[in-house]
């Protein structure tokens, strides 16, 4: 009875999937290996001893938050809107900006939530394909000719570019922005701690233009979903009208709030796992029979002979990394977090004995 309720385009849908199985060491989820700083910690403990006032609603805005992150950032709180996770933000662009049938151009491979986002919206995702040969780069002019064949209403890039890794020119997304100025594009910066270019200053230049950052990845900050928007005034006010109310905790806010004020910390964490990537790719490229994509990120993609084996025997010895079995374009490619050095001392032990 359900199945025939349900609107058609959600029958036939594939959900995202998560994976929930014991591990030893979880690397399929671009996670940072670091839990929340002892310091943040204690002060957390201590809002709680204060009294927390959960029995009050959240302050809706975010306020405290949007002002530093606005003062970092030299914009005023006003260009910037916070979701749970940058997932929500997805999902008010699409809300706000796409109607039934409307097309929105999504990367492929890349990340699964716009799509599902689009969908989800009423929206009709149309795929362009990186560019396998040259190591997932974006096809530009075809990003471009596509957006305006179908009238895109929305066109999604994420630099670096999950799972592949690599990153797209600054002056590339410019050109994509002025060039299709009828489009929402949305530059997904969700691992840019990690490759050290932003497009950010580019919202005062392009009225069109939104950047999602997050605090789920080099923050280590995941468990508290919290993410957020840069654009100009005139967009943010748009997303701000359906964002749902209340939407972080006061539990997120505060955190967030705590963890990027010692900020100094992240940036020690952020250069710790830029290292270990190097040492991470210098490592597996000795690895027969494994080829080796760039990356700016903190995880690494590498093509295997068969992509789904590989990942078996590692979930057999407890070990999570993100297979992509026979997805198209991605055919064989596993995608690994990088982790603390001992976990990826493991990992490089282990999967050279099951490429054996
Ligand atoms: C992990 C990730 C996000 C972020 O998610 P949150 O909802 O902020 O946890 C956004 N974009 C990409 C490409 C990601 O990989």
């Amino acid at each position: 009875m359900v199945k025939n309720l349900v609107r058609r385009d959600i029958r036939e849908f594939d959900p995202y999937k998560t994976n929930q199985i014991p591990y030893k060491i979880k690397l399929d989820a671009n996670e940072s290996p670091f839990d929340l700083p002892e310091k943040i910690r204690q002060k957390v403990v201590d809002f709680f001893l204060k009294g927390p006032e959960l029995n009050l609603y959240p302050d809706t805005e975010s306020t405290e938050l949007r002002k530093i992150l606005a003062s970092y950032w030299k914009v005023d709180s006003d260009n910037i809107v916070v979701g749970t996770g940058s997932d929500q933000l997805i999902q008010v662009i699409i809300n706000v900006f796409v109607e039934k049938g409307d097309k929105v151009i999504c990367p492929m491979p890349s990340f699964g939530m716009y799509k599902i986002n689009t969908i989800i919206g009423g929206g009709t995702p149309v795929e362009v394909p990186l560019k396998r040969e040259e190591d997932f780069e974006y096809d530009i002019d075809l990003f471009i000719e596509t957006a305006k064949k179908e009238k895109a209403k929305v066109v999604f890039l994420c630099t670096p570019n999950n799972p592949t890794g690599g990153s797209i020119p600054k002056a590339d997304i410019e050109r994509i922005v002025k060039e299709c100025p009828n489009t929402v594009i949305v530059v997904d910066e969700a691992y840019a701690e990690f490759s050290k270019e932003s497009s950010v200053d580019l919202i005062f230049k392009y009225d069109n233009l939104i950047i999602l950052r997050t605090f789920s990845k080099a923050y280590g900050l995941a468990g508290i979903r919290c993410g957020y928007s840069l654009s100009c005034i005139e967009m943010a006010e748009e997303l701000s009208k359906v964002k749902p109310p209340y939407n972080i905790s006061s539990l997120s806010q505060y955190i967030a709030i705590l963890t990027f004020k010692e900020r100094e910390i992240i940036d020690k964490q952020v250069e710790y796992l830029i290292e270990q990537r190097e040492y991470l790719m210098r490592e597996l490229k000795k690895i027969d029979k494994i080829h080796v994509y760039p990356s700016q990120a903190n995880f690494i993609c590498f093509e295997v002979p068969d992509a789904s084996l590989v990942h078996k025997k590692l979930e057999a010895k407890g070990i999570l990394v993100r297979s992509f079995g026979n997805a198209p374009v991605l055919g064989n490619c596993i995608r690994i977090s990088v982790g603390s050095k001992e976990q990826n001392d493991i990992l490089l032990k282990e999967l050279s004995e099951c490429l054996k």
